[in-house]
């Protein structure tokens, strides 16, 4: 089963996505974790992408479904996975529907407002990826591997407008895209992480 998480920065999809992954035993894809892994390690890639991440705008077309294509075909992905942060153009909706047939996109739906204030208290674990909203977790190590708690570098207030503005003109057409090929269900995700997480389970399961 292949499913499409959709949603601004901020949304949810990372929390949301780590446990629909391992609810139905499928890896999570996030094209963002795999771009700052290669920042971390320095590659070349890595070079090439982070100015482009900093400034909040997107990564091409050709470099992230490169990397997609690459991952889908290592043994983990051969029952399906679930795509957080990508595709975020309707060009890369469509050539991964040339790769694969997604069963479903669902659109976890939330205000600006709140997703400003998510991303501004959140901080996350730079080994495992695992996000924690401040507000409520007050300890500064992450609870899986024990590592220090990082602010991400384009979780600034002036990165967060940049990619916002990003997402409605570059990625909410991709909304429109999957609702015209009928696999779009849109659940309100301005709820607790497990009522987002309920809520996506069921949309999932419901026949379209
Ligand atoms: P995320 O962790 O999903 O919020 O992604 C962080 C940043 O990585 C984005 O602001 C983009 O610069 C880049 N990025 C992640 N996924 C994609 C994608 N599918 N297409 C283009 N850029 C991406």
């Amino acid at each position: 089963m292949y499913i499409v998480l959709l949603g601004a920065p901020g949304s949810g999809k990372g929390t949301v996505g780590e446990k629909i992954s391992k609810q139905l035993t499928l890896p999570t894809i996030s094209t963002g974790d795999i771009l700052r892994e290669n920042i971390k390690n320095q590659t070349k890639l890595g070079q090439v992408v982070a100015s482009i991440m900093e400034k909040g705008e997107l990564v091409s077309d050709d470099i992230v479904v490169s990397l997609v294509k690459n991952r889908l075909e290592e043994a983990d992905c051969q029952n399906g996975c679930i795509f957080d942060g990508f595709p975020r153009t309707v060009n890369q909706a469509k050539l991964l529907n040339k790769i694969i047939n997604i069963d479903k996109a669902v659109l976890i739906d939330v205000e600006k407002d709140v997703i400003t204030n998510r991303i501004l208290s959140r901080k996350t674990c730079p080994k495992c990826s695992k996000t924690y909203s401040m507000t409520i977790y007050k300890q500064d190590t992450c609870l899986l591997c024990g590592e220090k708690l990082v602010k991400r570098q384009d979780d600034t207030i002036e990165t967060i407008e940049k990619r916002y503005e990003t997402y409605e003109q570059q990625t909410k057409p991709v909304i429109e895209f999957y609702k015209s090929i009928n696999k779009l269900i849109a659940i309100n995700g301005d709820d607790t992480p497990d009522g987002v997480y309920n809520k996506v389970l069921n949309a999932i399961n419901t026949e379209n």
